[in-house]
């Protein structure tokens, strides 16, 4: 079975309620922005993948047209047990154009094709390319968006326990906010703080010992820049609390580097950016062997997602310690 094509699709799915209220650079965020990676072959068959692009979906769509897309094309298709060299040929053919950003989500999105093909070739679901599933059911929790007033956060916070949710995520980058969600959650219900990326390392220090009795699981990307891993791991010890990061991080081997730094207590790989499912396996093996708590980020829906779940139903992690992340 051969390549025939690899084509990229950008969808756009506006939000019904308008414009976010945050902003990315000079982009509003009006709608949902996803790059479908569809590889065709010449049986018929075809795989879908997912490559992260937020507010560049037509820079992602262009480096699968011409980065990607010219590399695998008339290629046989890898069975499961290919995919890993057949990625690293298309890594070491590309790495001149970067080993993050852009080029390792163009790549993530073939890789998780790959895998929709390898599924569809044996009559499998991904899981069970995997190994035996060891649970039916992801514990999601409520990621709630910066708000900033300490009352307003409790408030959303109740809303989200009163939903149903049994662990709450904050995006805040002052410490009255996480003290009020904890006061309004109550003990023994996980919260996390993602500040993605604010601080130097003497205030994010700060701002995690003044966080301690909040008693938050983690701190998500406290510092800036993200990949300053001596000072990621100066806060994780004089914070006193977990830290977690990696959803922006590329390759296995990065996350080995964050992992010497003792930089981490929950590592988050993301298959649409650390280099698809391949990639994927390769931090969670690592992970494990370091005693790395994994809470991979993951997409919102698509093929992203949907691989994301069956990779977490093969961990056994009843707490969400292990849940995704946005
Ligand atoms: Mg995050």
């Amino acid at each position: 079975m051969k390549i025939s094509d690899v084509r990229a699709h950008h969808i756009r799915i506006p939000y019904d309620a308008g414009v976010a209220s945050f902003r990315q650079g000079a982009s509003s965020i009006a709608a949902l922005d996803i790059v479908l990676v569809e590889v065709t072959t010449d049986t018929g068959l075809t795989g879908w993948g997912d490559a992260f692009s937020y507010v560049c979906p037509r820079t992602t769509l262009s480096a699968i047209n011409e980065m990607i897309a010219p590399q695998a094309r008339g290629q046989e298709v890898p069975d499961v047990a290919g995919i890993p060299a057949f990625m690293e040929q298309i890594q070491r053919n590309l790495h001149l154009f970067g080993r993050y950003g852009i080029t390792m989500f163009a790549i993530s999105g073939l890789d998780i094709a790959l895998w929709d093909l390898a599924t569809r070739a044996e009559g499998k679901p991904l899981h069970a390319l995997l190994g035996t599933p060891k649970r039916e059911r992801i514990p999601a929790y409520a990621s709630l968006l910066r708000i900033g007033a300490p009352d307003l956060v409790a408030g959303e916070c109740s809303t989200a326990m009163g939903q149903g949710y049994r662990a709450i995520k904050l995006h805040e980058t002052t410490t009255a906010p996480v003290h009020a969600a904890r006061q309004a959650i109550g003990d023994g219900i996980p919260l996390m703080v993602d500040l993605n990326c604010p601080l130097d390392g003497a205030t994010a220090i700060a701002f995690a010992q003044t966080c301690r009795e909040a008693k938050p699981l983690f701190l998500e990307e406290p510092v800036w820049p993200p990949e300053d891993f001596a000072t990621l791991a100066r806060v994780r010890k004089e914070g006193g609390l977990g830290v977690a990061a990696g959803e922006n991080a590329c390759t296995v081997h990065q996350f080995r580097q964050m992992m010497d730094a003792s930089a981490v207590s929950h590592a988050q790989p993301s298959v649409t950016k650390v280099g698809g499912i391949t990639e994927y396996l390769k931090v969670v093996a690592l992970a494990d062997e370091r005693g790395v708590r994994l809470a991979p980020h993951s997409p919102k829906f698509g093929p992203g997602l949907l691989a994301t779940l069956h990779l977490l139903s093969l961990r056994d992690d009843s707490h969400l310690r292990r849940g995704c992340s946005t």
